[in-house]
């Protein structure tokens, strides 16, 4: 029996601590994926929108299976991330996770590196088809972590495998068989380290469409904390009728300030989350509230006293901008990498304000490359974390006593 897609849904929030959103999905039917990048400054977003971008380009034209042809779109997408890492210092020891589904036929083909999953529900059972290539999940399979240690272990988002590091990837690739009914849900791990399994169940369960249960799903993830971005895919698949329409208007999209709350009105109607083909490392961040937005309010007003009141106001926020910037310049540190691969720690804020001016310098280089660390350790020492010099330093010194010969 040929299987269709009968109702998809597609979200990603940046959930309630952090700034940015790294996350990145396809919603293509038959084509499904989601990505959860990481890496310092802005490369995170870069390597999963690199991803993104790659599987967009798929054409049904060749005749490989299908577990085949995704794990070609994984290598693909692999070597696009590698390629920009190894040319752009900004882009150093950049990667992402990837969870992609192809539907074809009686089956749904799965190919999957990192720890995003994929999950099927059939009825009441949920079952997660994926296994996390992560360090907690490594340790729990050799049995030296129970499920509740897991939850709580400090190095719980390390992941062991991811695209982009290297230039070939393992993936995982297998496919699995369909009823009528089945759901199929990617997701990105904000959600699964925030909301346990049942929960997940009950919530799409409760839900009348895939676009409800994929913000249900979200707004439970930030209500637990949402503490990391959250993204989620869901796709059903029924037997015959004619094939959704993948150029169909979609409800769902994205919500970059991760409230939640606002998320039933700010949402509907709007385009799923639009991807740049080839995003740049350095983006220029949103400007300081510009000085003449209280003036223009201050002019509506018939008193000269209250617009100089206004201007003067304005200046004195920009002033206090500036201050706070400047406090962060040289008070903050974070380890790094430069061009050539040295490890380093820099004094400033892991931005650019636009291509070219760092709002950062390096303070010191070691003699530490970047190559001679694990993806595990650079994942943990490149994670951007704002400390003073010393402690970055310290934190470096581990590392560069084990490097030396
Ligand atoms: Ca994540």
């Amino acid at each position: 029996m040929t299987m269709q897609v009968a109702d998809r849904a597609g979200l990603t929030d940046t959930g309630r601590r952090r700034r940015r959103n790294e996350d990145s999905f396809v919603l293509e039917p038959p084509l499904f994926a989601v990505a959860d990048g990481m890496g310092g400054a802005q490369a995170g977003e870069v390597a999963s929108r690199l991803a993104a971008a790659a599987f967009r380009e798929f054409r049904d034209a060749d005749d490989l299976a299908p577990e085949e042809r995704v794990d070609a779109l994984v290598q693909e997408a692999n070597r696009r991330i590698y390629a920009r890492s190894r040319e752009d210092a900004n882009a150093t020891g950049m990667g992402t996770t990837i969870t992609a589904a192809l539907l074809e036929g009686e089956r749904v083909a799965i190919g999957h590196v990192g720890d995003s999953r994929a999950y099927r529900i059939r009825g009441d059972d949920l079952e997660q088809l994926t296994q996390d290539h992560s360090l907690v999940a490594d340790l729990m399979r050799s049995g030296r972590l129970t499920q509740e240690e897991a939850d709580t272990h400090p190095q719980r988002s390390v992941i062991t495998r991811a695209l982009g590091t290297d230039p070939e990837v393992d993936v995982d690739t297998f496919a699995v068989g369909l009823e009528p009914g089945d759901v199929f849900l990617l997701c990105s791990d904000g959600l699964t380290t925030m909301v346990q399994d049942e929960e997940i169940l009950r919530l799409v369960h409760e839900s009348d469409s895939l676009e409800r249960a994929a913000k249900a799903l979200v707004k439970a993830a930030n209500k637990r904390g949402g503490e990391d971005n959250v993204t989620v895919v869901l796709f059903r698949v029924d037997a015959g009728g004619p094939p959704l329409d993948a150029t169909a208007p979609l409800a769902p999209a994205v919500d970059e300030e991760g409230d939640t709350d606002e998320l039933e009105d700010t949402l509907s109607g709007e385009e799923a989350e639009p991807v740049a083909p080839t995003p740049a490392v350095a983006q220029t961040p949103p400007p300081p509230p510009p000085a003449t937005e209280p003036r223009r309010a201050a002019e509506t007003r018939p008193r000269r006293g209250r617009r100089v009141f206004g201007v003067v106001a304005a200046l004195l926020f920009v002033a206090l901008l500036l201050l706070v910037a400047f406090w962060g310049l040289a008070n903050a540190h974070f380890v790094g990498a430069e061009e050539d691969g040295s490890v380093a720690v820099y004094q400033g804020l892991p931005y650019d304000v636009s291509e070219g001016f760092p709002l950062y310098r390096p303070r010191y280089v070691s003699t530490l490359h970047a190559a001679q660390l694990t993806e595990e350790e650079r994942s943990q020492l490149f994670d951007h974390e704002l400390m003073d010099y010393g402690a970055a330093r310290d934190r470096l010194a581990r590392y560069e006593d084990e490097g030396l010969p």
